[in-house]
């Protein structure tokens, strides 16, 4: 079939690749252990859930409107105003099925054919999708392990021109766990306010930090907030992948284009969903940070045991629930390693390379699994590795 330039490059999402060769695998008898995608273990917290259901039974299943129900958007602009230290008007606020589409939305609304859009590589593989959708020009600037897996602010500064448009920010960072530091938002925040250009800030994991350092947003910075898409969500926070809601916090104007791109598209978010997403956040947390704890206990782990494999060397990532460990000296491609380890381990792991090419040389695991399969994970990569051998 003829498909269009717009949706020509589409390729499916590593993840899904995996999953669906795990699951093949599964339906052979065989036992997997995902580690490949990227989503909490534990159940929506009861409380979410249980505020989810009791809407539907009191008949919130109707259409709201595409920008979402004023009441989440209050709660949204409460939370994030207090969190990032910036005012947020609720007609700044933009509810979604997912964070995703407050991702692509506002690249659909502002990338002409042929803007430049900086973006992280390796990263999220729905910023390159999206911006190649709008007809843009994805400029990949690379992440390297020495610096942390932190955008290289002076690669940035290289790559922007008169077309760049956009820059796309994501820390913590998926796939790497990499956090900006704040002295690398404040001269991004710069070359963006010298450049006249908008940044879209990806900040999915914004809870999920660790060593008791805090998050930054370049929303917060001065005369950041009218060029700042904020993106988030309660996926991860909140252990509601399958429930579809997500956030941005964007100047009027732009909330006002991305609703009616909503109006035509999805028309709204399930009205439920955002009745869970109010108690979600105004619920207690304790239980975020219970979880965020735990994680960490799990990233400590698997950081140890992959150091401990010979030919695998690991960072100790700042945040989010990957590692990226490096497997250059296994002098595999990553995908064929990927495929081994899936076969002849037993461990669902992604190729870095299913993140950009930057990714060559790297896995990425996710530790959103318990402790135990974490430890039984690592014991299998090992014993099959030192068979490759
Ligand atoms: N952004 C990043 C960096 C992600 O890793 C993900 C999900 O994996 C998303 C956005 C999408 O999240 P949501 O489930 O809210 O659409």
């Amino acid at each position: 079939m003829a498909f269009t330039r717009r949706v020509r490059h589409l390729r499916e999402e590593g993840a899904y690749v995996v999953l669906r060769k795990a699951q093949r695998l599964e339906r052979e008898g065989r036992k997997i252990i995902h580690l490949e995608i990227g989503q909490p273990d534990v159940e929506t917290f009861s409380n979410i859930a249980a505020a989810g259901t009791a809407a539907i039974k009191n008949g919130k299943t109707r259409y709201t409107l595409p920008a979402g129900l004023l009441e989440l958007r209050e709660t949204v602009a409460e939370v994030v105003g207090s969190s990032r230290g910036i005012a947020v008007d609720p007609e700044e606020v933009i509810i979604a099925p997912g964070s995703k589409p407050v991702l692509f939305f506002p690249t659909l609304a502002l990338v002409n054919p042929g803007d430049e859009v900086l973006y992280p590589d390796p990263g999220f593989p729905t910023y390159e999708a999206m911006i190649r959708v709008a007809g843009g020009k994805p400029v990949p600037v690379p992440l390297s392990e020495e610096r942390g897996f932190s955008l290289d602010v002076d690669a940035v500064a290289r790559l922007m021109s008169y077309r760049t448009r956009m820059i796309i920010l994501n820390s913590p960072g998926n796939p790497t766990g990499g956090v900006m530091p704040a002295s690398d938002l404040e001269r991004i925040a710069a070359l963006a306010c010298e450049r006249d250009c908008f940044i879209l800030s990806d900040e999915i994991y914004s809870r999920l930090i660790y060593d008791g350092a805090t998050f930054a947003s370049i929303a917060s910075l001065p005369d950041m907030k009218p060029r700042t898409i904020l993106v988030d969500g309660f996926s991860k926070t909140y252990a509601m992948t399958g429930w579809r809601l997500g956030y941005g916090v964007m100047p009027k104007a732009l909330a006002q284009r991305v609703s009616l791109l909503l109006t035509h598209s999805v028309g709204c978010t399930a009205c439920f969903t955002q009745y869970a997403g109010i108690e979600a956040m105004t619920g207690p947390q304790d239980r975020v940070e219970r979880v965020r704890q735990e994680y960490q206990r799990r990233r400590d782990a698997i950081v140890a045991g992959l150091q401990e494999i010979p030919g695998i060397t690991c960072q100790t990532p700042g945040g989010a629930f990957y590692a990226f460990p490096n497997v250059r000296s296994l002098g595999k491609p990553v995908d064929e390693l990927a495929d081994y380890l899936l076969e002849q381990a037993g461990v669902a792991v992604l190729p870095g390379t299913a993140f950009g090419s930057r990714g060559e040389g790297y896995l990425r695991i996710s530790y959103a699994n318990s402790l135990a399969n974490i430890e039984q994970g690592l014991e299998q990569i090992r014993q099959a590795l030192g068979r490759l051998s």
